[in-house]
């Protein structure tokens, strides 16, 4: 069988960019698919469950899993941690599931530093009013946190050639099919598939 390891896809762009909205309409798509759930110890918006949307841990327990070796990676981000647990990443790459991590630039930037191998995609908004409008209609956030992650959002801006692809959200569904293309393009390449091919040259 063709590349049986899985990919680490790591999935970046500003807040409100609709990352999340992507990266849960494909793991509903596809049972290849596996999102990390990422620790953090930011507050739970209404609605947020802990274990399903996030690990949502205490200053303490955060750096305990730092010191500890827990973290595959983590950053802070508008003054809180954010982190990605190391052993469910390691599990279902070895298990042959895509694994997507929903991160920031910071955290994105270290995990390519121990995996280049990866996939980096940016998610970019089809404009930065739409960004500021999907961010103040979400209303999860006050005037001066929106303004705060569009600040942060300029900076994330200057790093989106270090990934490997864009991913326009102008349309969620449009954009999942894009990102299904990436994967199903990346399992394609030659340098991830040297044994199978070996196999078929011997068959
Ligand atoms: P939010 O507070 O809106 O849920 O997330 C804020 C930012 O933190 C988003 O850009 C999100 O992708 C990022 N983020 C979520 N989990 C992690 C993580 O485990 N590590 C890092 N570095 N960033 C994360």
């Amino acid at each position: 069988m063709q590349n049986k390891r899985g990919l680490l896809l790591v999935v970046s762009g500003p807040s409100g960019a609709g990352k999340g909205t992507v990266c849960k309409r494909l793991v509903e798509k596809r049972s290849d698919v596996f999102l990390s759930i990422s620790a953090t110890t930011r507050a739970p918006r209404a609605g947020e469950v802990d274990g399903k949307h996030y690990y949502f841990i205490s200053e303490e327990e955060f750096t305990e899993r730092i010191r500890t070796g827990g973290m595959l990676e983590h950053a802070v981000f508008c003054g809180n941690y954010y982190g990605t647990p190391k052993r469910a990443v390691d599990d279902m790459l070895a298990a042959g599931k895509n694994v997507v991590l929903e991160i920031e630039v910071q955290g994105a930037m270290k995990v390519r530093s121990h995996y280049p191998e990866g996939v980096y995609i940016f998610v970019l908004p089809p404009s930065m009013q739409e960004l500021r409008k999907r961010l103040t209609e979400r209303g999860t956030e006050t005037p001066e946190v929106v303004e705060e992650r569009l600040s942060t959002a300029a900076w994330e801006f200057t790093h989106i050639q270090k990934y490997n692809y864009i991913l326009l959200n102008d349309d969620v569904e449009k954009a999942v099919c894009r990102l299904e293309a990436i994967i199903d393009a990346e399992h394609c390449r030659t340098e991830r598939n040297l044994k199978f091919i070996e196999e078929v040259c011997q068959s």
